[in-house]
């Protein structure tokens, strides 16, 4: 067995574990990088990204159709059809130049990659078994495990064959002719939404009663309306009891009547559990914090030396929260005064129409004990979203009554995810409403509706 010894060990090539792996090399910090399948982890390869360009396509698929119908712009297409064959192929395409950009910003870095699944003998070793080739033992001063987070399975709904979680859903051979999804949480609808924009009936079972159970009703209601538009069947409070080719997936609403929904295909989208198993991180005997790995403050896990991030350590499970954690833990361990504590951690809901929360939501302050003022903008009254045929939808802010310090931002609308860089940034800059009000706002644009929101919390919107 060959040996190798550094300062820092990642295991899990994630946006965790690569962020923290590039930012250590950076700093002059020898470090190995442990990886067992695609560098760029679930976000590159078969999380935010391949989810995001399946989307796009869907969305792009459905305007040509729309227009092969008659588009009010006066533009006239003949009848679509897709080749879902290429269209897995040109998201694959991304994944794989993303993929290997992070391969050559590990080596620019300086960062040497080890190919293989990382075994923890203990706190300062850990054997590597590549596929091929000859095992690996790390001996390093410091740990991060970055292991990331996998798809809860079902007991009722086991994984294969029709049934499969977003990994499958995402490299489809096929289109199903009908889909049903389990659960209504982001990863459900924002795939659910794109399988029936690609032509797919599809229907949803959530236990909850709503969709999108994390975010307020305001907001995920022009959501509801949409998949109601587009025919989408929603099965709220109830639950599923298994799946047979035969009959389809047999469902129990909250009254315990049962039926059946017919399925040729059936994606289990009802969250995800961190990876601490199998890999030997059990003999560490870390604190846990329920299922997560527990971390202070400076991603420090209860063992010296040995640190956790991403969705190890907890919710939210989002690849930007992993990223900045990642960042944080090669700084402190380069010697650098940092901490992983943000004002606000921006969540972002690529349905259609996008979700966009920061902060706190009114109902969230509310129960903070905090007195705040809210109001929100609708797209209906913005000259940008008309011309975009986008008008529904709105932006809200929260802001503290008594010194209009703003404390959370949400948005519901098209494209109302890239104001979320806006909606955080005034949130970690401590602005007030009259400082997002006295901002000048580029014309025509949807983010003239963040001032207008601002404007019309001090009680003076101009165009409403
Ligand atoms: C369909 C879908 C859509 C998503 N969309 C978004 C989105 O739009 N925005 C967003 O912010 N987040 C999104 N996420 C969540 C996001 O992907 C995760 O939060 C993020 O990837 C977590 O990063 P991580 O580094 O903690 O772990 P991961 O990305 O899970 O990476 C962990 C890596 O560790 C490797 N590994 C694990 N164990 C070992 C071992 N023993 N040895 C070697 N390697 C190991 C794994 O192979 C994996 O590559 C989505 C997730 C899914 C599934």
């Amino acid at each position: 067995m060959k040996d190798i010894s550094t300062k820092l060990l990642v295991i899990g090539g994630g946006p965790g574990g690569y962020v923290a792996a590039i930012r250590a090399g950076q700093l002059g910090i020898p470090t190995v990088l442990v990886e067992g399948e695609r560098l760029g982890g679930t976000c590159l390869t078969i999380g935010c990204i391949p989810s995001k360009a399946l989307i796009h396509a869907a969305h792009e698929f459905e305007r040509a159709q729309h227009q092969a119908g008659g588009s009010p712009l006066g533009i006239r297409v003949q009848s679509p059809s897709l080749d879902i064959a290429q269209t897995v192929r040109w998201k694959e395409g991304i994944v794989h130049r993303l993929s290997g950009g992070v391969g050559a910003l590990l080596r620019k870095a300086g960062v040497q990659v080890v190919k293989g699944w990382a075994h923890i003998e203990d706190g300062k070793t850990v054997r590597v078994e590549p596929a091929d080739g000859e095992a690996v033992r790390v001996r390093c001063e410091h740990l991060l495990l970055a292991t990331g987070s996998a798809p809860v399975e079902l007991p009722m709904l086991p994984f294969g064959g029709p049934v499969v979680s977003s990994t499958g859903a995402l490299s489809p051979e096929t289109l199903p002719r009908r889909l049903v999804v389990v659960g209504a949480g982001y990863i459900g609808l924002e795939l659910g939404m794109a399988y029936r924009k690609l032509g797919a009936d599809v229907a949803v079972v959530e236990a909850a009663q709503r969709i999108l159970p994390g975010y307020d009703e305001e907001l995920t209601q022009p959501v509801l309306d949409a998949l109601e538009r587009s025919g989408v069947v929603l099965h709220l409070g109830c639950s599923v009891q298994g799946y047979d080719a035969q009959h389809g997936v047999r469902v129990r609403s909250a009254r315990a009547d049962e039926f059946a929904l017919p399925a040729d295909r059936v994606l289990v989208a009802v969250g995800r559990k961190p990876c601490t198993t199998g890999f030997g991180m059990e003999s560490l005997q870390l604190d846990m914090a329920g299922r997560f790995v527990a971390v202070d403050a400076q991603c420090r896990t209860s063992m010296r030396n040995v640190w956790a991030i991403g969705d190890l350590t907890g919710d939210p499970m989002l690849a930007h929260r992993a990223m900045a954690q990642g960042e944080v833990v090669a700084e402190v361990i380069a010697g650098k005064a940092r901490r992983f504590e943000p004002m606000a951690i921006p969540a972002v809901c690529f349905t259609d129409p996008e979700v966009v929360v920061v902060g706190r939501t009114p109902g969230e302050a509310r129960a903070a004990g905090l007195d705040c003022i809210d109001a929100a903008f609708p797209f209906a009254a913005n000259g940008r979203a008309m011309t975009l045929e986008a008008t529904k939808g709105f932006v809200r802010v929260v802001a503290r009554r008594d010194n209009h310090l703003i404390v959370g931002w949400q948005a519901v609308g098209q494209g109302v995810a890239e104001l979320s860089a806006a909606f955080t940034l005034s949130i970690e800059m401590g602005a007030r409403l009259e400082d997002v009000a006295g901002t000048i706002h580029a014309h025509p644009t949807l983010g003239e509706a963040v001032q207008e929101a601002a404007l019309r919390a001090l009680g003076h919107a101009i165009h409403i």
